[in-house]
């Protein structure tokens, strides 16, 4: 994630003339005031990408939660269940730590960040910034660091092996959905950038809205 800069200067690729970047309505582009090229464009595409990004974590979320992802078994025979049965039923065959494991990395966890991402950019795009929004960008750093690809994978890892004498996992949709959101999240991830982000913000301000 990328941190806040100071001002920077560009050049122009035509002719070389040094200029300050400024923060730009979403829509407009930065031309040189020189030869007149094309600086920069405004930053709307890349908000439409996140946003982008996070619905299709959302859905993908959404998708591995509603399918059977795991067999336990009970009884004598293997019943296929979801990730919230599974949660269920190690809570309830005294692996309370695992059991919150899961529920933390694979549902809870990443279901507050994409909700709050979307508290944040959806508004955006309709040119409105949403209350207490620098509290809910805190929220996104902190809870952030939970949800890193890395902690997922060892998340899934831990639970693969300690599952394994009681439980095998459905090799169906909701497991490649699984893995498509821990592709989609390190995406969203890799692209959002704090600066991007108060730029959006600034543009608003910019074109004159509260
Ligand atoms: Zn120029
Ligand atoms: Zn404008």
């Amino acid at each position: 994630m990328e941190t806040s800069s100071p001002q920077k200067l560009l050049a122009c690729r035509h002719c070389d003339l040094l200029q300050h970047e400024v923060v730009l309505h979403r829509h407009h582009d930065a031309h040189c005031v020189r030869c007149g090229a094309l600086l920069y464009r405004g930053t709307r595409a890349r908000l439409d990408w996140m946003i982008a990004l996070v619905l299709a974590s959302a859905i993908l979320l959404l998708v591995s939660n509603l399918f059977p992802i795991a067999a336990l078994e009970k009884y004598g025979t293997y019943h296929a269940t979801t990730l919230a049965g599974t949660v269920l039923t190690l809570y309830y065959q005294d692996r309370p730590l695992v059991a919150a494991l899961v529920l933390g990395t694979a549902i809870l966890v990443p279901a507050l960040e994409l909700c709050a991402l979307l508290y944040m950019l959806l508004p955006l795009r309709a040119c409105r910034i949403a209350p207490g929004l620098a509290y809910v960008f805190r929220f996104v750093l902190a809870i952030h660091r939970w949800s890193m690809m890395e902690v997922f994978l060892l998340a899934l890892l831990v639970t693969l092996a300690k599952l394994s004498d009681l439980a095998t996992i459905v090799p169906g949709i909701a497991l490649w959905a699984f893995a498509g959101l821990i592709a989609s999240f390190s995406a969203v991830a890799a692209s959002f950038s704090a600066r991007d982000f108060w730029g959006w913000v600034d543009a608003i301000g910019a074109e004159g809205r509260p």
